[in-house]
């Protein structure tokens, strides 16, 4: 027997019943978006590797043991399958010129890879919503991408997803603080995991960020940033604060929330909950004004967030939301020729009104095609036999009780047709 060829670990098949309740959440996510003026950029999913050593950081988990990076065998050029958007949407940006005008709010959604231990909430092939504002310098905008978060989690029905914050302040703040971390660590070296051993001096501020447990009770006693910022970083947490306050959003202040690369600043926040075990982090974001330059454009102040939409997911399907798209509209029973030739132009014509219209192909006896329109969904069947067709008419059924009795059937002529689904389905939306 020839053997099955299966997907790659960690990278999952979504298949229809799956895929269109991605479908539902995309719409919920593209209108939410859009009430913020945020709008879409489409990004390639390879990369230069280059980029991402830049943008992630070489002594970073993702840049130093997830990347799925080849060379092109090709041409020779380094290439990477993107671990995340906002470098390409910041190469983007440039390249083009984008910010150069005005500032822009920007929005994309897809795969992302990173070579990790699949387990629950963490795939090897995963899907982030990422939302990146370019030319803001805040704190305004911090305060705004915060409270967008609020909204889609009201969107989606979703409670219980708790709000994280904390400021890394500026670069040159935080010199000094590195210096005390690395004492602080040095002293307790013998408690350290390999991973914080290894940076120690390299990025000693990702050791705060650390998820080994045994290293929790240490990063809790650690020398705390904000105990060494100054008066206008501080001014900045605080306006974002105000905004927070203001709007009625609870927060926590994490001081262990962290990113360990010189061009972060500032704000830093995370959507957390509990109900994930310990892939509990939904979105998470922050200002990142060094990163534009960093990247070879000007400097451009920034910020922004990602979500992970698998994990969104989860949540969403334990809180008991709706997780099923609509189903089709009407199903298209027939049998004989002459009903089968008006079949085809009666399908057609209620798509032209805007009905749904599953035609049954295969042929079959009416019981056996009656089985099937059942089985679909569908709120209708039409059925049309050769005595309907001879006279211009089909059947139409109501498959649903939704507010209609089910399995009511009259005959309706075809001109009819259209306008008889859509005054049913107007009763059932008032009733
Ligand atoms: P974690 O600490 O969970 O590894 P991260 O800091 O690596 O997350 P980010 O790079 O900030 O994550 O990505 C933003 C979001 O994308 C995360 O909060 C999470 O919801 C999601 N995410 C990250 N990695 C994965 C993955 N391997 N599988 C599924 N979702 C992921
Ligand atoms: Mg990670």
């Amino acid at each position: 027997m020839t053997p099955k060829i299966q997907s790659v670990r960690g990278m999952n098949d979504i298949l229809p019943d799956e895929a269109e309740f991605w479908d539902l959440f995309e719409e919920t996510i593209r209108s939410w978006l859009k009430s913020y003026g945020y709008r879409p950029i489409r990004l390639p999913i390879v990369e230069p590797t280059p980029l991402f050593k830049r943008a992630i950081g070489e002594v970073t988990d993702i840049v130093e043991k997830e990347m799925y990076s080849f060379v092109d065998a090709l041409n020779g050029e380094a290439l990477t399958l993107r671990p995340e958007g906002t470098a390409g949407c910041v190469r983007a940006a440039i390249q083009h010129n984008l910010v150069a005008q005005q500032p822009q709010r920007l929005y994309y959604m897809g795969q992302m890879f990173r070579h990790e231990r699949p387990q629950k909430g963490r795939y090897r092939q995963f899907h982030q919503v990422g939302v990146e504002a370019l030319g803001f310098s805040g704190p305004d905008i911090d305060a705004e991408q915060i409270l967008m978060g609020a909204r889609l989690w009201g969107d989606l029905g979703l409670d219980g997803v708790a709000l994280q914050i904390n400021t890394l302040g500026q670069a040159a703040e935080r010199t000094r603080h590195r210096a005390e971390l690395i004492s602080y660590f040095e002293q307790h070296g013998e408690l350290l995991d390999e991973d914080a051993r290894r940076r120690l001096h390299s990025n000693p501020l990702r050791i705060l960020d650390s998820k080994n447990p045994a290293l929790q009770e240490i990063i809790r006693g650690a020398p705390r940033l904000i105990d060494h910022l100054g008066a206008e970083s501080m001014a900045h947490f605080e306006s974002v604060q105000q905004v927070l306050r203001d709007a009625g959003q609870p927060f926590e202040i994490n001081p262990r929330l962290v990113r360990g690369l010189d061009y972060y600043n500032l704000t830093v926040f995370e959507w957390v909950t509990d109900r994930l075990g310990a892939q509990g982090t939904v979105c998470a974001g922050g200002r990142y004004d060094g990163l534009v330059q960093q990247l070879g454009g000007k400097s451009v102040p920034a910020c922004g967030f990602a979500m992970g939409v698998e994990r969104l997911l989860a949540l969403l399907r334990e809180a008991g939301g709706e997780t099923t798209a609509a189903a089709v509209d009407v199903y298209l029973v027939h049998q004989g020729s002459a009903a089968s030739r008006l079949a085809v132009r009666v399908a057609e014509g209620l798509r032209d009104q805007g009905i749904d219209v599953l035609f049954h192909c295969g042929g079959g006896g009416f019981k056996a095609q009656m089985k099937k329109a059942d089985a679909s969904g569908a709120n209708f069947a039409v059925i049309i036999g050769d005595d309907e067709a001879e006279a211009g008419e089909v059947t139409l059924k109501a498959l649903r009780a939704n507010g209609e009795q089910p399995n009511e059937q009259k005959r309706v002529s075809v001109d009819g047709l259209a306008d008889a689904i859509m005054g049913s389905i107007l009763d059932w939306e008032e009733s």
